[in-house]
């Protein structure tokens, strides 16, 4: 029985037979749906955006401008103004870092994160923070990588930036945002959201979750490579400075010689400088409109099913440590797991001579793997497309593989 939300015949790049494809929280697939509308965005022609005043320059505007909205309902926002278009959620956070974050952290300030995130929202605050004397700080995890809440609300008081992502991509914990967001909230404490790989896999309210701002990749979430978003409440937005000035984003240009400032366009246009990447944001906006269409709560409730028969597979394996929680409300679609006497390289490139592709490495998360004790770990997680079957032949492969390097 599958247990599949999506149609595997959605998906050209998985119609190889006994092709098993298991490291989504690195990229996904795309569906027909989404490289057609790409296709059909170059294939009847296109202008600039936001330029033009002939009929194929307005209709390009008004489908890029239709993304936004979708996109921006997609994840709950309250206004399409309140979405800019990033190249992705590492561009989404470096923006927040260099257009927000600069001018407000300064010597003395503190910038809370936590042990488990991803590079991108970690290395741009570890350098601001160093450059500007002021400190990072880590809010304490379990051995199972659950955030301390009281840890946390005993280190925001003070604080000027919490930056927390919503799923870790190594232990596949999810934070408990709505609290976080409530904390910071009454501490005035700015909060960021790493929303990378939650987006696509379970409901995301922007504006339930309650935070400041959000960062997410399209190619995540079914979506192209090269286009993500930096969701923003409005008031932040609008403090929120252009990192990149140029073309398109501009309203009035002061005059060679003069002193005066050139002023911006408002958000989120004023935060796009140069052409957009068009084409990705209408395939994003198509793989948000295949997402919702699957449904939401259905995807989540699928992947933590087979979450539930991946952990029981895997504890059944001799000399295997899997990393982060059970199943349960903590426990999202990426499930980590290190062998005692096998290397995760090995593990993975065995694997993958077998068809079962999954991720091995430290995940651009190396001060968790430091945590963690583990230099790689083998990583699995699910897309929609997923399904019982694919658990099986992954635990297969692992039994196999086990036996070879035995
Ligand atoms: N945050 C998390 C949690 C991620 O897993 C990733 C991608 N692995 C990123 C941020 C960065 O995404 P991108 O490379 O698309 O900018």
């Amino acid at each position: 029985m599958s247990t599949a939300v999506a149609a595997r015949s959605d998906f050209p790049a998985l119609a190889a037979p006994g092709f098993v494809y298991l490291d989504n929280a690195s990229t996904t697939q795309a569906p027909l749906a989404v490289i057609e509308a790409i296709a059909a965005f170059y294939r009847n022609g296109h202008a600039n955006v936001g330029r033009g005043v002939y009929g194929l320059a307005e209709r390009t505007t008004a489908a890029y401008e239709a993304a936004r909205a979708q996109v921006a309902r997609f994840l709950g926002l309250r206004h399409p103004s309140e979405l800019v278009f990033t190249s992705g959620a590492t561009d989404a956070i470096n923006l927040v870092v260099e257009g927000w974050a600069r001018r407000r952290v300064t010597a003395g300030s503190r910038v809370l994160t936590t042990v488990l995130e991803h590079h991108a929202n970690l290395l741009p605050w570890q350098r601001l923070t160093r450059q500007h004397g002021a400190r990072l700080e880590t809010i304490d995890i379990d051995e199972e990588g659950r955030l301390d809440l009281d840890d946390a609300a005993a280190k925001l008081p003070g604080a000027t930036v919490l930056a927390v992502t919503a799923i870790s991509n190594v232990l596949g914990v999810r934070m408990p945002l709505p609290a976080l967001a409530a904390l910071a909230r009454e501490h005035g404490v700015c909060m960021v959201v790493d929303a990378a790989q939650a987006v696509g896999h379970e409901p995301v309210d922007f504006a339930a979750i309650g935070c400041d701002f959000m960062a997410l990749s399209a190619h995540k979430m079914l979506g192209p490579t090269g286009i993500g978003v930096l969701a923003a409440r409005r008031e932040r937005l609008l403090e929120l400075e252009p990192v990149r000035v140029g073309g398109g984003m501009v309203r009035e240009v002061a005059a060679l010689g003069s002193d005066g400032p050139s002023r911006w366009r408002e958000p989120p246009w004023g935060l796009e400088a140069g052409t957009p990447h068009i084409a990705g944001a209408i395939g994003m906006a198509a793989a948000a409109e295949y997402l919702a269409a699957l449904g939401l709560p259905r995807i989540a409730a699928a992947e933590e099913s087979l979450v539930r028969a991946l952990l029981d597979g895997l504890r059944e394996l001799e000399g295997i440590r899997v990393l982060g929680p059970g199943p349960g409300a903590a426990r999202a679609g990426i499930v980590s797991f290190t062998f005692a006497s096998h290397h995760p390289h090995d593990v993975a490139g065995l694997l993958g001579e077998l068809g079962v592709a999954v991720r091995a490495g430290h995940h651009c998360a190396v001060p968790l793997m430091r945590h963690l004790g583990a230099p790689s770990t083998v990583r699995v997680s699910l897309g929609p497309y997923n399904d019982e079957g694919d658990v099986t032949a992954l635990l297969a492969g692992l039994r196999h593989v086990t036996r070879v390097l035995a």
